[in-house]
């Protein structure tokens, strides 16, 4: 039994036909490997068909979820290569999309359509990861321009990133949710040190990052003062959507930067060769390679195994309905908190698939790097996968989520949301 394909709803209406062929024209014309990755992905940004779910003034051509899904199978159909995809365009542009000024979509959208800007996220603190709103970077006015004080942790690309999109508490005394501001910040300034740690996969894919009084400019404050919670909440909610356009894009890595005057067919292969644990885990090659494994292994009539790949598979399917009911809730474009119930989802899936490949294995299930089967890389899956409960929110947070926003069931209690940040016992860390 084969894990793919997972059914999609039929997209076969006149209007979709006649976008999808319009699509696919442009793919004949347009498509080759032998072009630059820059070239590429520039003529792609700039035709609106890399995004399609985006609004048409901004680099897509505002297409609802099942027409969008069919612009990027007509692109599979022409094996042209996707868009970028990373933080910047899965976290950073519908953000942007939602929340930025027309000035603010001139300057960022372009060089994340493109692929030529990287960007990373910078929320988690070392005391604030779960419980966010208790964050301690602090962003001070001056002027048209905010300083900016404080650390963030298990910041993903940052050492590749030009820019990053930033919570900093503007103001102490009120309550933590409402003093926080959101900022889209240059990387590339005195005042911002980018520390990389590295994981059990040996990858290197987070950072520390300290500001020491690094400045943004006011004009790239993202949304009103005091409103970066609400503001943080719609990138959270993108960033708990398997099925978020700008993640699906299926082309560059989410770490690292491209080279874009390789040809695409180089970098293909490259990333082929050199994929990182972090963006293998996200774009979902993980079931293709669970097949090849199994077909090598020849363990695919074991009635136990047959048993448990066949819930996998039923998990899948429940997923992606779920997810599309999810989408159905969506307010004002954005995603809903249902969400939570498919990212919860995707990290039960990547749990069951980690222990059913290692089991189809057997003895080479052991076995790291050059000496185990398929070049280490579903090893190193396995090794990320515990990652994927963490990343986004905590499989306890999404729970909480589910209750609380999803189900409205009673508000996990927390003394602390109404009294002045300044009042609290994590404000009073001493200054280092
Ligand atoms: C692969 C990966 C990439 C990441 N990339 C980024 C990034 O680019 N930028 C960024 O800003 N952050 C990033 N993060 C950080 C991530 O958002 C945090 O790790 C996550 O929010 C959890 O926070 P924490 O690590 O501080 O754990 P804590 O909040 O300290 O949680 C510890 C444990 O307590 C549980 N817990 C906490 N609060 C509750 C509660 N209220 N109810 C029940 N259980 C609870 C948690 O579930 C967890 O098991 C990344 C993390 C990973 C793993």
């Amino acid at each position: 039994m084969a894990m793919d394909p997972v059914p999609v709803p039929s997209t076969s209406t006149d209007a979709t036909a006649a976008v999808v062929a319009e699509a696919g024209a442009w793919f004949e014309e347009n498509w080759s490997p032998g072009l630059s990755l820059g070239e590429w992905w520039d003529r792609l940004g700039r035709s609106g068909w890399g995004f399609p779910a985006w609004p048409q003034a901004w680099f897509g051509r505002g297409l609802a979820g099942s027409a969008a899904r069919a612009v990027i199978a007509e692109r599979n159909r022409h094996g042209a290569f996707g868009p970028p995809s990373g933080i910047s365009t899965f976290l950073a542009a519908p953000t942007i999309l939602a929340y930025g000024t027309d000035d603010q979509k001139q300057r960022y959208l372009p060089g994340i359509a493109t692929g030529r800007d990287v960007w990373c996220q910078l929320f988690s603190e070392p005391e604030a990861g779960s419980d966010m709103a208790s964050l301690q970077a602090k962003a001070v006015r001056d002027g048209d321009e905010w300083v900016i004080t404080g650390q963030k942790v298990w910041s993903s690309g940052a050492q590749f990133a030009r820019y990053g999109i930033l919570i900093a508490r503007t103001d102490p005394d009120v309550p933590k949710h409402k003093g926080i501001t959101y900022f889209l910040i240059d990387m590339d300034q005195p005042g911002v040190d980018v520390r990389p740690l590295r994981e059990m996969t040996g990858e290197a894919a987070f950072n520390e990052v300290f500001f020491s009084e690094a400045r943004v400019a006011d004009a790239d404050r993202l949304g009103s003062l005091g409103e970066g919670w609400r503001v943080a909440m719609t990138t959270l909610s993108n960033e708990r959507d398997p099925n978020n356009p700008g993640l699906g894009g299926g082309g560059g890595s989410l770490l690292g930067k491209p080279d874009l005057s390789m040809t695409v067919a180089a970098y293909q292969s490259m990333q082929a060769a050199e994929i990182d644990a972090f963006s293998f885990a996200i774009s979902g090659g993980a079931g293709e390679l669970f097949n090849r494994l199994v077909d090598n292994f020849g363990v695919s009539e074991q009635p136990v195994f047959r048993q448990r790949r066949a819930a996998i598979h039923t998990d899948r399917v429940t997923q992606r309905w779920t997810g599309q009911r999810a989408k159905a809730n969506a307010r004002g474009g954005q995603p809903g908190p249902e969400v939570s119930t498919l990212k919860l989802g995707g990290s039960n899936v990547g749990r069951d698939l980690r222990n059913l490949g290692l089991q189809a294995m057997g003895p080479y299930g052991m076995l790291a790097d050059a000496d185990a089967p398929e070049g280490g890389l579903f090893h190193k899956y396995a090794l990320f996968v515990p990652a994927t409960s963490i990343a986004g929110g905590s499989d306890e947070v999404q729970r909480n989520i589910i209750g609380e926003r999803a189900l409205g069931m009673p508000k996990e209690p927390d003394l602390s949301r109404d009294l002045p940040f300044s009042e609290l016992r994590v404000s009073r860390r001493p200054e280092s």
